[in-house]
């Protein structure tokens, strides 16, 4: 009898950032057609993962989203969420924190940047192991063998989400050498969040067959002059798309203006991210909110295609980092949108 790879993916319980984990399940091919529904519930060693003491030590996996897995013969990927063993969602489970009411009116657009890292050096390709290579200007969409690293990784990457039926828009070089970005948008907040995660699986697993790492951290060579990495989100809700009015756009910048909701924001937005928001490289301090059309050192951003439209289309949101759960940044927008 035919069988079939299902290649289950959750998030794992460290902390501040979640990794990704995943096994494989072999089921019949009889009884499936790909479809959501006919994949089981299933279970892992929370023990293992941060998620579940030794002693009671079972994590339960609900699928949530499914598509093909071109690299693999006869197989699929399943993102999972973490429940407890009582079926109520695990601490860790950012998709439980979207709030119920959030349907498919909100849009999001994730730009996700990340190094690929060469592990002998611990360094992003296209660094020496000693020193430094030319300073940043010439790898932003940069060409040619001295500007670009890693190309082939990001190519047969894009390649394998579009034939799994991910909704990427679009990728490029990015400012620093062995800096990439994809984006994807999808209306709906847990469907962007599902294809973001499926994306960096992807992503993981094609640099690992080229023995690269993949380092998603939002400043990984420190406090030099070197890009960080970000995770740009770009949302829109139907009063946004059908604004017409720089009031709309204003009243709904300056929902995000409080303490509270730059606290309540900055605290899923990811690890480490004072390290990048320095209102240097393109960024807005940490402490400070400020929105303006198109400018990006804000920290939210009126693109100038809003104005040109009359005011409406979507804002770009720059301060989530490139290590940040896309499922808790959606959470976040959503309950500033709703308050
Ligand atoms: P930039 O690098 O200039 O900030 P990108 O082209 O990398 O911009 O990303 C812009 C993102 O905005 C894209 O992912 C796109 O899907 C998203 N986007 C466009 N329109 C909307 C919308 N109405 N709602 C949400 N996201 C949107
Ligand atoms: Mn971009
Ligand atoms: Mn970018
Ligand atoms: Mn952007």
């Amino acid at each position: 009898m035919a069988k079939i790879k299902l290649e289950y993916i959750w998030l794992d319980g460290y902390k501040p950032t979640q990794s990704l984990r995943s096994k494989t399940k072999i089921v019949d091919s009889s009884k499936f057609s790909g479809k959501l529904e006919e994949c089981p519930m299933w279970s892992f060693d929370g023990s293992s993962t941060e998620q579940a003491p030794g002693g009671s030590s079972d994590c339960l996996l609900r699928p949530v989203f499914i598509c093909p897995d071109p690299a693999r013969k006869s197989a699929y990927l399943v993102m999972a969420e973490v429940l407890n063993a009582d079926g109520t969602p695990h601490e860790s489970n950012g998709r439980a924190t979207i709030a119920d009411s959030a349907d498919d009116d909100y849009w999001f657009g994730f730009e996700q940047e990340y190094f690929l890292w060469d592990p002998e050096t611990n360094l992003p390709l296209g660094f020496p192991s000693n020193g430094y290579p030319r300073p940043q200007g010439p790898y932003y969409c940069g060409v040619g063998a001295k500007n670009a690293y890693g190309r082939e990784i990001v190519e047969e990457h894009l390649d394998i989400c579009l034939e799994a039926g991910l909704n990427v828009e679009g990728i490029n070089a990015e400012v620093a050498a062995g800096q990439w970005e994809f984006q994807i948008f999808a209306k709906g907040p847990r469907s962007a969040g599902d294809q973001i995660w499926v994306a960096r699986y992807l992503m993981e697993r094609t640099a690992e067959k080229y023995g690269v790492a993949v380092n998603w951290h939002c400043k990984p060579l420190g406090a030099t002059d070197w890009n960080g990495s970000g995770m740009h989100a770009n949302f829109s809700n139907s009063t946004l798309r059908n604004a017409n009015s720089r009031k709309v756009f204003e009243e709904i910048c300056e929902k995000f203006a409080s303490k509270e909701a730059i606290a309540d924001c900055i605290s899923v937005y990811g690890a480490d991210n004072h390290m990048r928001l320095t209102g240097l490289h393109e960024t807005q301090s940490i402490d400070k909110f400020s929105y303006g059309i198109s400018d990006r050192g804000a920290s939210i951003r009126i693109p100038v295609g809003v104005v040109e439209n009359g005011w409406s289309g979507y804002l770009e949101d720059r301060r989530p980092n490139s290590a940040a759960d896309p499922y808790k940044v959606a959470a976040a927008i959503i309950r500033r949108l709703q308050s």
